[in-house]
């Protein structure tokens, strides 16, 4: 029954599958492109705004690449995954230079752009530019080891190998771009993480989950670790609304967004002060709170220093560190905890 599996899946898809999400107007390897980079670990409701937005301001490969990253950032702040947006950047700077900035067509050449891994060459060369090629995302994971029956965490290379084999026979010559998209579709609005609609599924008949039940079980779970834990102190001077924010070094944790000076144990604020060359102020302790990355938890204790007196601000100022005021707020990229942190000060002044 196998063979029938794309015929029933377009099937499906000329009825319930989604073609009025914005990047599917007007088509675009471009818009494509941006499209999937965002919604890598995020939602499509979650992801509209923020590519609405990102394509006023940069409607083509060559306003993206001529922007500073900063703004690029700015444009991603709140949707987290910082390493996709500045690789974004940086292909879209290399097709400017390298491609005169036409989207490469060949996969090889799309796969070597900087963010862009077999899944997303295929997603955007066969939904844009019409190419035979399968796509392999965690909705497409899903649906397929749970139609087949595969056992073993994707994560795992032999999985992935046997999910990226069937992926390539399954996916039609014929309407791929309709397939690539029905798959996309089926994993986000039926065959869910939690709670699939097996009831209203063209692919039940014959789905291995469905008739033994192990919906829940396929595909298997990340084999859990325990994460370590850090902490760190946020310093946060203050003079009214305006914040004292420094650049994360371009690589790494947050890299090159804009967050606060951290201190390991609070024994260090006062030689920080001195090398700021800033006064002691009055200092107040906000609500300690957890922050998760892939492979730890921060801790984060974040100390106010209310600074009374303007001269202090002038005299920090370099080209790494900037006063960023919340009632007229600078065009940066700010890290998650930093937007949480202004969104608290802010709602403690009642502005
Ligand atoms: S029958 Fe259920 S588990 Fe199987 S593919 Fe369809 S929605 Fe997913």
């Amino acid at each position: 029954m196998l063979n029938t599996f794309a015929s029933r899946i377009l099937a499906w898809f000329d009825i319930h599958g989604r073609k009025h999400l914005p990047w599917q107007q007007d088509k675009t390897p471009y818009k494509v492109w941006v499209s999937e980079i965002m919604l890598q670990q995020t939602q499509v409701t979650t992801v509209i705004p923020y590519f609405q937005r990102f394509m006023q301001r940069f409607p083509d490969v060559q306003a993206l690449a001529a922007a500073p990253q900063d703004e690029v950032l700015h444009h991603w702040t709140g949707l987290g995954y910082y390493a996709r947006a500045r690789n974004l950047h940086k292909a879209a700077q290399m097709i400017v230079a390298e491609y005169q900035g036409q989207f490469p067509r060949e996969k090889e050449q799309v796969m070597a752009l900087p963010g862009i891994g077999r899944s997303t060459a295929g997603a955007v060369l066969s939904l844009a530019c019409q190419q035979h090629h399968a796509i392999l995302d965690g909705n497409v994971k899903r649906v397929l080891a749970r139609h087949a029956g595969i056992d073993g965490w994707p994560g795992e290379k032999k999985v992935e190998s046997r999910l990226w084999e069937l992926a390539e026979q399954l996916t039609p010559a014929h309407r791929t771009a309709d397939y690539t998209q029905a798959m996309m579709d089926m994993g986000a609005t039926l065959c869910t993480r939690s709670k699939p609609n097996c009831s209203d599924c063209p692919l039940s008949a014959d789905c291995v989950a469905f008739k033994t039940g192990r919906q829940a079980d396929l595909p298997t779970k990340k084999p859990k670790k325990t994460l370590p834990v850090r902490q760190t102190i946020m310093l946060i001077p203050k003079v009214g609304s305006q914040l004292l924010m420094q650049q994360r070094p371009p690589v790494g944790l947050w890299g090159g967004l804009w967050g606060f000076a951290e201190i390991a144990s609070v024994e260090q604020l006062p030689e920080w002060l001195r090398c700021q060359r800033l006064e002691t102020g009055k200092q107040i302790w906000l609500e300690p709170f957890r922050h998760t990355f892939s492979h730890f938890h921060l801790d984060i204790q974040p100390l106010v220093i209310e600074l009374q007196h303007i001269s202090q601000v002038i005299e920090v100022q370099d080209a790494n560190s900037l006063w960023y005021d919340w009632r007229n707020p600078s065009a940066i990229g700010l890290a998650a905890p930093t937007t949480m942190i202004v969104k608290d000060l802010q709602s403690m002044s009642g502005q």
